[in-house]
């Protein structure tokens, strides 16, 4: 193990400045392809250093509510610049940080570009009706106004695009925002705040603290000065997260976990259903709350699209995401890892067979990385933990079933239902998902991790508090309606 000098130190951001934490104390970001490598130094805050932080934001959304949507979106013009500007060196430190591959990572910073162009403009879009009074005297209409301070809770896998499709929605609808970035991927997030500290917002408006979920985290759903918490990351988190917020009266929105299940039938185009499960299952380590981990194939094309599965999954390189031959990087964590091992193991015990992989690659150049290989199991039933939790990880549990409807059956057999695809060239299969899928976001011939950030974007069932976020769905949650009646 080398010695690593200069390791950079990155602090927290509160009322337009820099500064450390009051607790003297920082915690290590490391690198999953490498943890003896230190990507930087993050604050350990404290419940005071999140105090100042709200108290800066709540003086701060005085004077930013009152500006024009317009003039709020300039800002939001300006922070997507310097973004496109450091593009390459955010994206460097995110590869670093949580190991997705390193184009990849640049895919997800131009979204977060785009992110910010998208809100940007929306301050100059509608934000009300007239509603036609029964007294013809009057005009009744409805308007928006922002919710005050919104605390930003985000999670580890999109280090940059979740940050940005929360914190740009409520900035140009007039909050102030304080975010607590997943402890995993805090340097990713101090850079992407700097971006926002480059556009020069006034102080106070942008926030950041970093630190652990139960200090920040747990903070945030108490703090009776924050009225409103946006959260993504998993199920037993977002609960807590709500039951705080209905505690005290604030405003909320969940975003949690999948079980995502692909159909194939029997007319699909297998090739494309091959190539959209891989993409979709194990693209940034199946660490998509939209991955695909439940593989759902009609028998009659079932050992055809398994043998064209294995062939093209055992051709996958894993290695460092910044190794331009590598497709499958490792997982974030050490725990992540030990998760998904542990899944491997229950999966065995519960009856399923592995076909391919569930094995940590330890090999010359791996050793020090959480990397493990692409998994595929069969004989994969409904009842098993494989098929019913959500693993976060490179696992597919392929599935075989008689008939669309038992497809479908299986597919809705599960808690959550964040998104779903189906592989199809018949009509009535594609009518009969699209009414009876549960789930927020179905795609027809296409993987199930895909997301256009115009367009709503959450979940059914457990995976989502059923609000929705992105496109024209963000005002819903980061604004209130006022019922407005004139009489002159
Ligand atoms: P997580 O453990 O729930 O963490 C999410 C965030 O909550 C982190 O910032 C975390 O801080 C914080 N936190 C932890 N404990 C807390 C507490 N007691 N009170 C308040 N905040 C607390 O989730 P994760 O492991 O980062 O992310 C993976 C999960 O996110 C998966 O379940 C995935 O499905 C889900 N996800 C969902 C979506 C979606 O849009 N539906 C998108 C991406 C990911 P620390 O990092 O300091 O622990
Ligand atoms: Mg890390």
């Amino acid at each position: 193990m080398t010695v690593q000098t200069n390791v950079e130190t990155f602090l927290n951001y509160v009322n337009g400045e820099w500064v450390a934490s009051s607790s003297n104390e920082v915690t290590s970001s490391l690198n999953p392809a490498n943890k003896n490598e230190v990507v930087g130094l993050v604050q350990k805050s404290t419940k005071e250093d999140l105090d100042q932080a709200v108290a800066a934001a709540k003086q701060a959304q005085i004077s930013w509510r009152k500006l024009s949507g317009a003039a709020r979106g300039e800002y939001l013009y300006k922070v997507a610049n310097i973004l496109e500007e450091n593009l390459d060196d955010i994206a460097m430190t995110m590869t670093k940080e949580m190991g997705k591959t390193f184009p990849e990572a640049k895919g997800e910073t131009a979204r977060g570009v785009a992110i910010l162009r998208y809100y940007a403009g929306e301050g100059m879009r509608k934000v009300g009706d007239v509603i036609p009074s029964t007294d013809s005297d009057a005009l009744m209409f409805t308007t928006r106004v922002p919710l005050g301070v919104v605390g930003v809770i985000t999670p580890w896998n999109f280090p940059v695009a979740i940050p940005i499709w929360k914190m740009a929605p409520a900035l140009v609808y007039g909050n102030s925002v304080v975010l607590k970035p997943a402890s995993e991927t805090a340097v990713t997030a101090a850079k992407v705040v700097d971006c926002f500290a480059q556009a020069g917002f006034p102080e106070g408006v942008v926030n950041m603290v970093t630190g652990s979920g139960s200090v920040i985290g747990q903070g945030i759903i108490d703090h009776r000065d924050i009225n409103g918490i946006t959260f993504t990351g998993s199920d037993q988190v977002g609960k807590q997260v709500g039951l705080g917020a209905v505690a005290r009266g604030a405003k909320y929105q969940l975003e949690m976990g999948g079980k995502n299940p692909v159909i194939v039938a029997a007319d699909a185009d297998l090739d494309l259903a091959v190539e959209a499960t891989i993409s979709g299952g194990l693209r940034s380590t199946g660490q998509k709350c939209t991955a695909t981990s439940r593989v759902i194939v009609q028998q009659e094309v079932y050992d055809e699209f398994k043998e064209k599965l294995l062939a093209k999954v055992k051709e996958i390189k894993v290695g460092d995401g910044l190794d331009g031959e590598t497709w499958m990087g490792p997982c974030a964590s050490e725990s992540q890892l030990n998760t998904v091992l542990s899944y491997v193991e229950k999966g065995r015990e519960e009856g399923a067979t592995l076909l391919f992989g569930g094995e940590r690659h330890k090999e010359l150049g791996l050793e020090n990385g959480f990397y493990v290989q692409p998994t595929v199991f069969e004989n994969v039933s409904s009842q098993m933990s494989i098929a019913q939790e959500e693993i976060f990880g490179p696992v597919l549990a392929l599935m075989k079933v008689n008939s669309i409807e038992e497809a479908l059956e299986v597919a809705n057999d599960v808690e959550f239902g964040l998104s779903a695809s189906i592989f199809t060239t018949n009509i009535s299969n594609m009518l009969s998902f699209i009414k009876d899928m549960d789930a927020g976001l179905v795609r027809i011939n296409a993987e199930s991790a895909g997301v256009e950030l115009q367009a709503p974007f959450g979940g059914m069932k457990q995976s989502s508090s059923h609000s929705r976020e992105q496109g024209q769905a963000a005002i819903e949650f980061f604004t209130a309606i006022k019922t407005v009646f004139v009489k002159g």
